[in-house]
Order: C-alpha cells, then structure tokens, then sequence
C-alpha cells in the first residue's frame, strides 16, 4: 500500500528505535527524565521560546495552550476550517469553556484586518474575545504556509487589543522548510506554539507546545488534569530528539512530491486542483469532474493499492511524507490514471 493519507502514518526510523532503545530515564511527573528535559529544552531552543513542553498529541497542547489564554465564556478567534474547530471534538469548548468565533477564509490563512472585525469587547451581549488562534501550515487549506508579515501583524494587533496568538503549528517545520525562515523566526511573536513530532518529523508519538516559562508551568498541570503527565516518557522523547535533528532538512522532498502529485494530476480528467497553491507537503484536489464521489475515487484508489483521504463529497487529499518516496509518488499517479481512464 501506497499510503499518503496523512504524514502521522510515518513509521520510525532505525536511529530513532536505537534512540529509544538506549536512552536514560526517570519519572518525568517529577521531571526526573533526563531525555525528556532534554527534549523539551531542545524544543524551546529550537522554536526561541523559553520553555517547552512535551505532550501526547498535538490536540492536547492546543487545548492546553487554549486553557492557558482563555477563561470560560470567552470567544477564540480561528479560522472556519481549523483543526481546533473541526478536528478535536471541541475540546475547546468542552475543557476552555469558550466558543469558537470563526471566519471563512479560501486558504485558511487569516489577516488582522478579518480578525480585528471580529473582535467582542465585554459588554452586556457578547462573549468578549479571549484569544487568537493560528494554523501554519494549514491543514485544510491546502498545506497553506503564512507569510510572516502576516503573522507579525496579526500578533502586534492582537497585543495591542491585549489579546495572545497561539499558532497551531503542528507542521511549522514544513512552514519553514517552504518560506525558507526558521521555526524561530516564524514564531517569534506568537505567544504559544504546538507543532508535531509524529508527523513529518516522523517520531512514533508526540507533540510540543512551546512559550513563556510561566505559561509552560501552568500548561504542565493542565496537561496533568488532561492524564498527559507520562512517566518514564524518555524512550518517546528520545525519538523526538532524533526527530528534531535528522528530519525537518528533508521536508523539503515531500514539498517537491506534492508539488508533482499536483502538476500531473491538474492534466487528468475530472480532476480540478490549482498546483501553484501547493506550498508544502499536502493536496486538496476536487474529484467531482470524474463522475465520483470523493469517497468513491478514494475506495477505487485502494483496490489500486493507494490511499488517500476523502472529505466530504468532493474533496480528496494526498499528503506526502518520507515513507513515500518519489517513484511511489509516481506509482500513485499511474493508479489515479488508471481509475479517471475507466
Ligand atoms: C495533526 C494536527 C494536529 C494534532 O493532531 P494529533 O493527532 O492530536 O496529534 C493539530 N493541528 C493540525 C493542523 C494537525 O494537522
């Protein structure tokens, strides 16, 4: 199986299973796991922040750094189509006690003049404005990657407004791999930031949220109430640390993957996808033309042995990553001929 259904399906690699093998531990609920430490210290380093924090899932640091900004009966400022929105079975809700204000966007990305009209002062109707929420790259635009600008002036008007940003960067790194500026220097005036290790970094099971050291202390007891607080966590972290070293120089490959899978499919058809908008490692493409339904093409595409993700009736997506190398690229391509040829 040809899987490009999603990043997350990344498997180990041979220095990460020796990493985890190998490594020292300890409990880290009393912070006495020494590669976790590290892991956590090399993360905040990396990113420019002064603390992070090692978690199990990207959902819970956006939860977590959501509780960290916000009280209950407050408004988030996100983007319609958002993973905090739609894809974390509103965990803002459930454990913030806030409320989702969206804005529709083609691409997902958000501009301070959209987020400004959107803002709620406390008044006797509505639920002020508690924070912003970013995602870079964005997941359901399309792999959309934020202009920095636009992150700056998103995060000096919304700190002026006495407001914080929490980006959503779960795939910051392919941000970065595609504006070309470091994860620090796309970062730098967010608040907070959560980004993966489990998916095009390639580590088995992770995530980090980063940012001010007093902010990491109370996201570390929220992660405890939320049954995150992992003990001998090391032979994860160890992982991680691989994952931050050897993996975020090759994003670029599965840039130029999707960036292929983009340009041959545009020329089959039925098929509709613009391959200029293709900026990292995921595509959206609309399948209606073909006379199938997007979960029709994809059950097709599996008996070809390729698999790809549907969303709703029309939209599939194809996300590339490092246990899809290019000739399997290709390979999925034949097989997408082959079903649009019949
Ligand atoms: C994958 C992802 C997350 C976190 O997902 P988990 O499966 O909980 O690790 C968050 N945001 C975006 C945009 C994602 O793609």
């Amino acid at each position: 199986m040809i899987d490009l259904r999603s990043d997350t399906v990344t498997k180990p690699t041979p220095a990460m299973r020796h990493a985890m093998a190998t490594c020292e531990v300890g409990d880290d609920v009393y912070q006495e796991d020494p590669t976790v430490n590290r892991l956590e210290e090399r993360a905040a380093a990396i990113v420019g922040k002064e603390a992070a924090l090692f978690v199990p899932t990207g959902t819970m640091g956006n939860t977590i750094a959501m509780k960290v900004h916000t009280h209950h009966g407050q408004e988030v400022i996100c983007d319609a189509r958002s993973h905090v929105m739609n894809w974390e079975l509103a965990m803002m809700a459930w454990f913030t006690g806030c409320m989702p204000r969206t804005i529709a966007t083609t691409d997902g990305i958000l501009t301070w003049d959209r987020i400004r009209a959107e803002l709620k002062p406390v008044g006797p109707h509505w639920a002020p404005t508690g924070m912003i929420e970013i995602e870079n790259t964005h997941n359901m635009g399309g792999g959309a990657v934020y202009p920095l600008e636009v992150i700056d002036e998103i995060c000096d008007g919304a700190h002026n407004a006495g407001l914080r940003v929490h980006m959503d960067g779960a795939r910051v790194f392919n941000a970065a791999a595609s504006c070309g500026a470091p994860v620090s220097r796309i970062v730098e005036r967010v608040d907070t930031v959560m980004f993966c290790l489990s998916k095009g970094l390639g580590a088995p099971v992770g995530s980090m949220v980063a940012g001010t050291r007093n902010d990491i202390d109370q996201a570390r007891l929220y992660r405890k109430r939320l049954g995150g607080g992992m003990r001998q966590a090391g032979v994860l972290a160890a992982a991680g640390l691989i994952a931050l070293q050897d993996m975020p120089s090759r994003l670029g490959e599965d840039h130029a993957n999707a960036r292929l899978l983009a340009e041959r499919l545009a020329t089959l058809p039925g098929i509709a996808v613009d391959p200029g908008s293709v900026r990292s490692n995921i595509v959206i493409f609309e399948v209606s033309g073909t006379g199938m339904t997007a979960p029709e093409f994809t059950a097709r595409l599996k008996e070809q042995g390729v698999l790809m993700g549907s969303f709703g009736d029309r939209h599939v997506r194809a996300v590339t990553h490092f246990d899809v190398p290019r000739d399997a690229c290709e390979s999925a391509l034949e097989a997408v001929q082959r079903i649009t040829a019949q």
